[in-house]
């Protein structure tokens, strides 16, 4: 094949100059990008060779070398691993074919420091070579094609490249960077030592690089920055040296490994810039075998509701890389969770398919969904400091101290997420209740456990109380909320959009029921004294022919009209029935273009208000009732059916 031009996509393209412009603070991620692309090539031809032996033609030994000429301001990273075709070439290397791609590009904000965030997020791959280079050259032939079947590839990134065919005798991959005049460092044993220890020490496969040595032959002990001590500089020894600890991290023993390692390891698995909250790493024995690695990160990433998000946990067995995103070990209500599992037990050639049947895969996936919900349950029992008991000033450790506020940071960022698993995880629902928080009418914070509100419930009180609502602000400042407000009783508000979907799966705590405030019929047992009770049930029978009325006038909209001790300073409010779909779900399903029943609700009047009791031989009365009606929608977040009709009515009784 002679020399032939392509143009790159026009998403390259635009990546492309976004790379080159934007990525001045971070600009040392090309190395870890690139040696990891060697460290995935090799996996690949690990893989394959499974079934093909003679893949490893006469180099068994996969791994990864970094080199430079200062003279000719190249750097150059060479792997053995499978390689490229000429058209794989083209085609990976001039296209994005990844699918988070456009959705990365849509969200790219203009704004630096953001831009280049995102970029690590997504990983921008073999072009962020572009960010220390002018130009790139690959060589490449793929492992089991003729040496005459090399490729060359060239381009200076921006608008095209150049592909003609190269005879290579050796299998895999260089990629030589030509280096931009401002980054001429990265032509430095130390520095690339630096970086290479900062991201890619845990790549188990080694990374080389040539022996240096003083020149006149009197070695110094070179722990110094290059250059200056010796006339001759520092000279190429023909040495190789691996330079990386080239043993899988999850591999060695974990108190040969430092925290700092633990978080590295993390940002280059998740490609998150922040260090993770906290991890997990444990060998298991038993019937199944595996080591699991698994991360929490502190923050949530932009796709955390996408629908199709895969697990971020990466398989492996026997320390061959499998897969990537194995959903099947991790439940979907786990799907932030980030790390490492790496099987003794599964056969090298497992499928996505295979893993869903596969008993040991159960077992993984049981164990691992066990370890994150341990690890949070110890992140929620050390979020707050202890009450100091008696003179005992500070008996925390420092682990200890560290965990303080964990908890309600994770819980900021994925609570929502994690609730989806009382409806998906049967059989870790109870340790599931225990781990949710909410905020409640005396605590603003998110923070109130149901053993918290149990804790403080009154004397007499035998239900936990909650409401659901859009938002904090409606759901505290809701009607129904007036009595328990009155007499001091909490109630737990609810204002996720999953929460009214996920107590559905929840009916009592520790054997105390949830009751909401905003269901059924009025009922505060032990709690309403007899005096109260008799005065309910006076004021109902007085009230009875009012009712009647009432009930006619709003046969359309009320399913019935009772009066109610719920309420203290509003005149109505709006409840539905005990199994009855809560107005607020009914109104989120619609929004979301689902089929929601008709929910009529019931009207429920306070006897006590001004306003209703000029209901009794009122000449309005017909409209009085329909602004009730309306006004008890709107004060929990509704709109009336005919927004026009209730300003007349209002504005008829103002005038
Ligand atoms: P990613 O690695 O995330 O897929 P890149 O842009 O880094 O994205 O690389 C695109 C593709 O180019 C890779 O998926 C791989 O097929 C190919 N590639 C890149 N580097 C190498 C390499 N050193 N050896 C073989 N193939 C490579």
């Amino acid at each position: 094949m002679s020399k032939q031009t392509h143009a790159f996509q026009a998403e390259v393209a635009q990546l492309l100059h976004l790379v080159t412009h934007s990525l001045y603070s971070n600009q040392e991620i090309f190395l870890r990008e690139l040696i990891s692309n060697a460290s995935d090539a090799c996996d690949k031809l690990r893989f394959e060779a499974l079934n093909n032996n003679a893949l490893y033609e006469d180099a068994p030994e996969l791994q990864v070398r970094l080199s430079f000429d200062k003279a000719a301001k190249t750097l150059t990273i060479t792997d053995n691993g499978i390689g490229m075709t000429a058209q794989e070439a083209i085609d990976h290397l001039g296209t994005i074919a990844k699918s988070g791609t456009k959705d990365f590009m849509s969200k790219l904000s203009g704004d630096q420091k953001s831009d280049a965030q995102l970029i690590g997020q997504f990983g921008v791959g073999f072009y962020s070579g572009f960010i220390v280079a002018d130009k790139i050259t690959v060589e490449t032939r793929r492992a089991g094609a003729a040496a005459a079947e090399g490729v060359r590839w060239i381009s200076g990134g921006t608008g095209d490249f150049e592909v003609e065919t190269l005879t290579r005798a050796e299998r895999g991959t260089s990629v030589v960077l030509h280096l931009r005049e401002e980054a001429l460092d990265y032509a430095n044993t130390w520095k690339l030592k630096e970086i290479v220890g900062k991201y890619s020490d845990h790549i188990s496969l080694p990374i080389l690089m040539e022996k240096e040595e003083w020149k006149d032959g009197e070695l110094i002990e070179p722990n110094n920055e290059e250059g200056g001590r010796q006339p001759g500089g520092m000279v190429k020894t023909g040495e190789w040296e691996t330079i990386n600890k080239a043993s899988a991290l999850w591999t060695r023993p974990k108190k040969d490994i430092t925290d700092e390692q633990y978080a590295d390891f993390y940002k280059q698995i998740s490609r998150d810039f922040d260090a993770p909250l906290t991890w997990t790493h444990n060998r298991v024995e038993g019937s199944t075998e595996y080591t699991q690695l698994l991360y929490i990160p502190a923050k949530a990433p932009q796709d955390l509701w996408n629908r199709d998000k895969k697990a971020g946990i990466k398989l492996y067995v026997k320390r061959v890389f499998i897969m990537d995103e194995a959903e099947a070990l991790m439940p979907s209500y786990l799907r932030f969770v980030k790390g490492v599992v790496d099987s003794a037990d599964l056969p090298l050639n497992v499928s996505r398919e295979l893993l869903q049947e596969s008993r040991d895969v159960k077992a993984i996936r049981e164990g691992c969904t066990k370890r994150v919900l341990s690890m949070l349950e110890d992140l929620a029992k050390h979020d707050k400091a202890p009450e100091s008991t008696d003179g005992v000033t500070d008996v925390l450790s420092d682990e200890d101290k560290s965990k303080l506020g964990q908890y309600t940071r994770f819980y900021g960022e994925f609570g929502a997420v994690l609730k989806e698993g009382l409806g998906e995880d049967f059989s870790n629902k109870d340790r599931l209740s225990k781990l949710l928080r909410f905020a409640s009418s005396t605590h603003d914070s998110v923070s109130v456990s149901f053993a918290d509100y149990k804790a403080r419930m009154k004397d007499g009180q035998d239900a936990i109380y909650y409401i659901t609502a859009d938002t904090l602000a409606a759901a505290k400042n809701s009607p129904q909320l007036e009595v328990f407000k009155k007499k001091g009783i909490e109630v737990l508000l609810m204002t996720d959009r999953v929460d009214e979907w996920a107590l559905n799966f929840v009916h009592e705590f520790d054997g105390t029921p949830l009751q909401s405030v905003a269901k059924g019929a009025f009922d505060l047992g032990k709690l309403q004294d007899e005096e109260e009770k008799k005065a309910a049930e006076d004021a109902a029978e007085t009230f009875k022919p009012v009712l009647a009325k009432l009930k006619e006038a709003l046969k359309d909209k009320a399913e019935d009209v009772r009066v109610t001790s719920r309420l203290v300073d509003s005149p109505a409010c709006l409840v539905v029935t005990d199994d009855g779909m809560s107005m607020q779900l009914a109104r989120m399903l619609k929004q979301a273009g689902q089929q929601a029943p008709e929910v009529k609700p019931v009207l429920e009047v306070n006897p006590e208000h001004a306003l209703v009791k000029k209901l009794d031989g009122s000449v309005h009365f017909h409209d009085l009732a329909h602004i009730l009606f309306d006004q008890a929608l709107l004060a929990e977040g509704g709109l009336p059916a005919d927004p026009a009709a209730y300003v007349k009515r209002v504005n008829a009784l103002l005038s």
